[in-house]
């Protein structure tokens, strides 16, 4: 029996946690949970919470901390989170954190995968996404079959946010607000440093190995 794994990711925008994400949900069986998919779920569908959560994504800017902690809670509440999960992108402030640990949620694993910021930009820039089924690829590092399509067959494009000042911007929000993050769960002996490889199966392997280590 593999154990119970409540894994937080941390790592910048465009790290590649939604891909290690993914590949952990596979292996483990267990949900991962992305904010910013839920976020771009709520403004796809109009929701309140989607109109006013659009001014910060567009800008690169984070959704106030009240916000994320709510969807949170909601999602952790769901049955499929009681036999673990992977958090992919929360928290991302200390006040997120520090809220997690007030829910009573005990996390077992954090992982940060660490790319450099240049390394970052050339991957957004060429980072695309499927409007209809939420697929991600890279026009040169994890190409659609389809070309400028998605495997579901709709045209792919770019995200708002995926604009390079934008990019620059949100990466100087990761330092400030969220890289304080791997402190705070170092202090507490749970932090483990993956470092971002160029091929995605190189990363996979050691998100592996820091999680069966
Ligand atoms: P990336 O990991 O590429 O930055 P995400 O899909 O995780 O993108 O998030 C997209 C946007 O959603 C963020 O730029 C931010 O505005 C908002 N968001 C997602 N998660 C959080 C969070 N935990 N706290 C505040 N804002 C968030
Ligand atoms: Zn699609």
């Amino acid at each position: 029996m593999k154990r119970v794994i409540k894994l937080i990711l941390l790592g910048a925008p465009g790290a590649g946690k939604g891909t290690q994400a993914e590949f952990i949900s596979e292996e483990y069986g267990i949900p991962a949970i992305s904010t910013g998919a839920i976020i771009r779920a709520a403004i796809k569908g109009g929701t309140e919470m989607g109109k006013a959560a659009k001014e910060y994504t567009d800008k690169g800017a984070l959704v106030p901390d009240s916000v994320v902690i709510g969807i949170i809670k909601e999602r952790l509440a769901e049955p499929d989170c009681s036999k673990g999960f992977i958090l992919d992108g929360f928290p991302r402030t200390v006040p997120q954190a520090e809220a997690l640990d007030e829910m009573g949620v005990e996390i077992t694993d954090v992982i940060s995968i660490e790319v450099p910021d240049d390394t970052i930009l050339e991957r957004m820039s060429g980072r695309r996404v499927c409007k209809a089924c939420g697929a991600t690829f890279h026009v040169k590092y994890n190409p659609s079959p389809n070309g400028d399509r998605c495997v579901c067959g709709e045209e792919l494009t770019i995200r708002a946010d995926d604009d390079p000042d934008v990019v620059r911007s949100r990466l100087e929000t990761y330092h400030d607000l969220t890289e304080p993050l791997k402190d705070f769960y170092g202090k507490k002996g749970k932090l483990k440093i993956v470092i971002g490889q160029e091929k995605l199966e190189d990363t996979t392997a050691l998100t592996r190995a820091a999680l069966e280590a």
